[in-house]
Formats: structure tokens, C-alpha cells, sequence
């Protein structure tokens, strides 16, 4: 693992140009296979027995191998997997981690299509989920761990709540279990937060939002920090037997903890789903995201500095009953705040309108600049209402136990000029209001 920092790795981590006739930018390999060689390489290759070595772009393409690759390094991690959505991510992390059934401590406040996904359809493989309104409350936590409880997961940054997880003190709860942490990171992205360094075993990104930053690609990821110990107790996935390991180098003891060793999650994650479940991302949308990740730091820079003037405009707006942003100092989590994010909170911010359900939705037609849908993370400035439109699979009952109620509006800041943002959310006030 190289020692460069994080603007550097962003932009060469990964990629060697010597390797890629001395291109500069990453080429799109739009190769479904990949030549073998001769009979004896291509055993060899068949046999997992030469690193680095692609034969089918389900399985792995150079592309999107090198976007693996960046993204582990800037994470702290030792691998990652890129798959076709968020949503995979999560799934596959939840299958590979769970499987064959067991349970799985979450809060209730995580993007809507998670929830339902632990809510609805996990039960029905027989993973069983265990939420708590509060992740941060420890004590709740550690009560909930049961021998079959498998995993705790979490969002750094809640969505749309904006609560931040204190993932240090969840690592350590965790691993007196000996069970892993998960973190979602997608609303921080690793310029903003890095779980690994504060003892998360797994991040999941829907690399859809910040990561790309420019709304084109739909696509996930997922990061192993290598350190969690998967070969014995509550794991036999890792442990059992993997035919398809065995090889000159294995004839015997070949499972994925014996086999790769500290890299059998992240292994496992890309032999037994990428390859046989297929969620694959494409060498063209891997290469839009690395084009989009080689602005990050500047990109998120400027958003951060506006979403924490747009804070503080509607923290001082008559017509708004609160903000959702632990970057302003009243924030009961601004100390969370000061811990976790000092390049600042994120590009996402909720805010509740002093209103009725009516003056919300009158809000979102008086709109200007900003885009209604649901999305976050572009360099477009976006607004939604998560009741009615992100959320709302989540029941009506639980959504307002989290705040989520009709009159809660999201944002998304993007690069347009601060001035302009404020006076178009300033204008769309006004409107419903007057
Ligand atoms: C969008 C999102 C997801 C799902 O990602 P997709 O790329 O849309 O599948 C998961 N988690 C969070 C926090 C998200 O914002």
C-alpha cells in the first residue's frame, strides 16, 4: 500500500500507465473476455493461481479494476468489489456476511430502500433484523447481541436524518462479540470520512452520490479493511470447503479463509455473488466515476462551504422549525461533529418547513434552481421530500417516530453559486408563504 495522500490517490491510485500503453487517462476496456494464453497459463489463470489476471468481465475487467483498487487505497481498506448499484453493495455485504440466516443489529433511520430490504425481504432468506431508534444508544446495542446475531450496520450519516454514528464506540461493542461492523459511508464518501480508521470492518457506497459526484452512473462498492478474523465461530462460509479453490498450490484445506487469508470477505464477496449473482458494473460507467472522483476534494470543498451557509440561512428562516445539520453548534451531535468530519458535515442537509403538508408541497412548485428528485451527491443542487417520495415504503407510524414527517425537505448542494442557491430557496419561501 502506497504512502501518497488522499489528492494523489484519487487521481493515480491504481493505475500504472506503463501497464496500459502509456495512456494517461484509464482506458475503457469494453471487453467481455479477456485471451487465456497457452493450455498451461490458462489452468493456471482457471485456477486463481496468477494475480491480477482477467478472463471474464462479470468476474473482473481491468477498468473497473483499477477503480477497485483507488477506492480501497483512499478507504484504508486492502480490496474492494464494484457492483452495479448501491443496492447490491448492501446486499451482497448482507449475504456474504449472513448467510444461511442469523441476525443483524441496524437503526431504523437508513435509506428507505434498505429498510425495506431489512424489513420485508432479508426475513424471508432468514436474516433477521434487530432495529433500534438510536444506534448510538450502546447499551441498547450490546443487549440486542445474541449468538446468532452476525453483524451490526449502520450509516456514518443518517439518511435524511443527518445523525452521525459514533462508529468508534459501535467498532469496539462489535468486536467484543466478535462480530463486524458495517458501515453505509455513502453520504460522507471517504473524503469526509474514512470507517475504516475508526475500526468498521466493511463500507458499503452507493457510488452513485459523492463518490461520482455528477449524476450519470448508477453503482456501488464495497471495502474490506482486511482485519476482521472470518475463519472460525459464527462464520463457516469462510472456513467450509470452496471446491472451486482447490488447486496445485491447495489440493487440501482449501477454503476462503485458508486460501486468502485476511482477504476471504472480499474474496468471497466477488467468487461466490459478483461472479454467480451477476450484479455487475460496466468498464464505461467505471470510468465515469473515476473521472468524477478525480475532483472530490474540490467538488466536496465547495459543496460542504455551501450547504453550511444554506444551514444557516434556514437556521435563522422564520417559516423553518428546524435543520438538520450537527455542523451548526446548537446540534446535540456538533461534538460527534467535530470528532468525525473536521473537513465539515457533507453536501446533504434536511430541514423541517413551519408549515402544512400543503405550504411543503406549494414549496417544491415555487422551486428555483433547485431540481426535485431522488438523488443526492451531484453537482446539480437537488431537493426532495423524502415522506412522499424516498421513504415512502417506510410505514407512516415509524417514518414520524424519525422525524419524517410531510413538512421534512432534503437537500443536495451542489457547485452552483451560494448566492444564487439561498436567493432561489429564499424566493420559494417567500412564495408559499405570502
Ligand atoms: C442511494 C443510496 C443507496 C442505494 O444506492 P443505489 O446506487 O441507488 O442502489 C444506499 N444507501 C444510501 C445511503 C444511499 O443514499
Amino acid at each position: 500500500m502506497s504512502k501518497q495522500k488522499f489528492d494523489t490517490v484519487r487521481i493515480h491510485g491504481g493505475y500504472d500507465p506503463k501497464k496500459h500503453n502509456n495512456a494517461a487517462q484509464i482506458p475503457i476496456y469494453q471487453s467481455t473476455a479477456f485471451s487465456l494464453g497457452t493450455a498451461a497459463e490458462g489452468a493456471e489463470v482457471a485456477a486463481g493461481l496468477v494475480s491480477d489476471s482477467f478472463t471474464y468481465s462479470r468476474v473482473g475487467n481491468p477498468t473497473v479494476h483499477t477503480l477497485e483498487q483507488r477506492i480501497a487505497e483512499l478507504d484504508g481498506g486492502i480490496d474492494s468489489v464494484a457492483v452495479g448499484s448501491g443496492m447490491a453493495a448492501i446486499t451482497y455485504t448482507i449475504l456474504n456476511v449472513a448467510e444461511g440466516g442469523g441476525r443483524i443489529i441496524a437503526p431504523y433511520d437508513i435509506y428507505g430502500a434498505a429498510l425495506d430490504e431489512f424489513q420485508t425481504l432479508f426475513p424471508k432468506y432468514g436474516i433477521i433484523f434487530d432495529l433500534v431508534e438510536d444506534i448510538n444508544d450502546i447499551e441498547r446495542i450490546k443487549s440486542l447481541i445474541k449468538p446468532d446475531t452476525k453483524a451490526i450496520y449502520a450509516e456514518s450519516v443518517s439518511n435524511p436524518i443527518i445523525n452521525i454514528t459514533d462508529v468508534e464506540e459501535l467498532a469496539k461493542v462489535a468486536h467484543e462479540s466478535r462480530i463486524p461492523l458495517i458501515i453505509d459511508n455513502t453520504f460522507s464518501t471517504p473524503y469526509l470520512f474514512q470507517p475504516i480508521k475508526f475500526g468498521a470492518d466493511l463500507v458499503v457506497y452507493s457510488s452513485t452520490k459523492g463518490i461520482n459526484g455528477h449524476g450519470n452512473v448508477v453503482s456501488g462498492l464495497v471495502v474490506d479493511g482486511g482485519k476482521f478474523d472470518w475463519s472460525k465461530d459464527k462464520f463457516p462460509q469462510f472456513y467450509e470447503a470452496e471446491y472451486s479453490l482447490k488447486n496445485s498450490k491447495y489440493p487440501t484445506n482449501y477454503s476462503f479463509a485458508n486460501v486468502y487469508g485476511n482477504q476471504a470477505f472480499i474474496k468471497r464477496l466477488r467468487m461466490k455473488y459478483l461472479r454467480l449473482m451477476g450484479a455487475v458494473l460496466g468498464p464505461f460507467d467505471a470510468y465515469l466515476e473515476m473521472l468524477g472522483l478525480e475532483t472530490i476534494s474540490e467538488r466536496l470543498d465547495k459543496e460542504v462551504a455551501t450547504g453550511k451557509k444554506i444551514a444557516e440561512y434556514l437556521n435563522n428562516n422564520p417559516h423553518v422549525k428546524r435543520v438538520y445539520y450537527p455542523g451548526l453548534p446548537a446540534s446535540n451531535q456538533y461534538e460527534l461533529a467535530q470528532k468525525y468530519f473536521p473537513k465539515g458535515i457533507g453536501s446533504i442537509l434536511s430541514f423541517e418547513l413551519d408549515g402544512s403538508s400543503e405550504d411543503t408541497d406549494k414549496l417544491i412548485d415555487s422551486m428555483e434552481l433547485f431540481l426535485y428528485l431522488p438523488n443526492v451527491g451531484d453537482s446539480r443542487s437537488l431537493i426532495v421530500n423524502p415522506s412522499k417520495i424516498t421513504h415512502r415504503e417506510v410505514p407512516e407510524e415509524r417514518r414520524l417516530k424519525d422525524g419524517i414527517n410531510n413538512q421534512l425537505l432534503r437537500l443536495s448542494i451542489g457547485l452552483e453559486d451560494s448566492d444564487d442557491l439561498i436567493k432561489g430557496l429564499d424566493n420559494a419561501i417567500n412564495k408559499t408563504f405570502k
